[in-house]
């Protein structure tokens, strides 16, 4: 079994004084129906997030278990026009605390979908964080929807355009329908998970 594929889900909170003991957590971030969900349950091999048929509806803090107090975590989705500010607020509140209070985060998942990279939200997002120094890790998700060569084309614009935006950052191409670029990423995430 690999490292990922022994994820249990563990809860979703919806305040950070509900976040569990941890020695160790990545989290994925991305605009709704970039493909975020679907990138989580490709890593654990199985179906635990749920992938969304209305976007945007998620807006609380899932927390999947690794064992020894690791974990992945999936942020709420961003971007989604239709929810109202009284919502919009005290969920920013969530994403904006976690992101930069949360002392166990190793790094942040960034998901964009290679048809729209970089939006305005993404771009926010990562001047936001770019303060924790810790690192990033873009996915170009839907890989499978652009020639090979269109989205080659599209990774090296979103590489050269984020490291103007932050010292640690890195970007690959992703398909869940295909399983393109899993490993890459698998490997990238085990790597910020690894005792310190
Ligand atoms: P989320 O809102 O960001 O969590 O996105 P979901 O994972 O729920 O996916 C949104 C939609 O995009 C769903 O209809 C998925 O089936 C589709 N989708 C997600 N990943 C891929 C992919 O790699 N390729 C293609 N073609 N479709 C995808």
């Amino acid at each position: 079994m690999s490292f990922f594929s022994a994820a249990t889900f563990l809860k979703s909170v919806a305040s950070l004084d509900q976040t569990p003991p941890s020695t160790g957590e990545i989290a994925f971030a991305g605009r709704s129906n970039t493909g975020k969900s679907s990138a989580i349950n490709a890593l654990f091999g199985h179906r635990l997030a749920q992938v969304s048929k209305t976007p945007g509806r998620t807006r609380l803090i899932n927390y999947y278990a690794l064992g020894a107090e690791r974990f992945v975590v999936d942020l709420p989705g961003y971007g989604y026009a239709k929810v109202p500010e009284a919502v919009r607020a005290p969920w920013k509140d969530l994403l904006g605390g976690y992101l930069l209070g949360r002392a166990p985060l190793r790094g942040l998942a960034v998901v964009m979908d290679v048809r729209h990279p970089l939006t305005a939200l993404d771009r926010r997002l990562l001047e936001w964080f770019r303060p924790t120094g810790k690192p990033v890790h873009v996915l170009l998700t839907k890989a499978d929807k652009l020639s090979r060569e269109a989205a080659r084309r599209v990774l090296r614009k979103v590489e050269t355009d984020v490291a103007a935006l932050l010292p640690q950052v890195s970007v690959q191409l992703f398909s869940s329908l295909r399983g393109t670029g899993l490993e890459e990423a698998a490997a990238v995430f085990r790597g910020w998970l690894e005792p310190k």
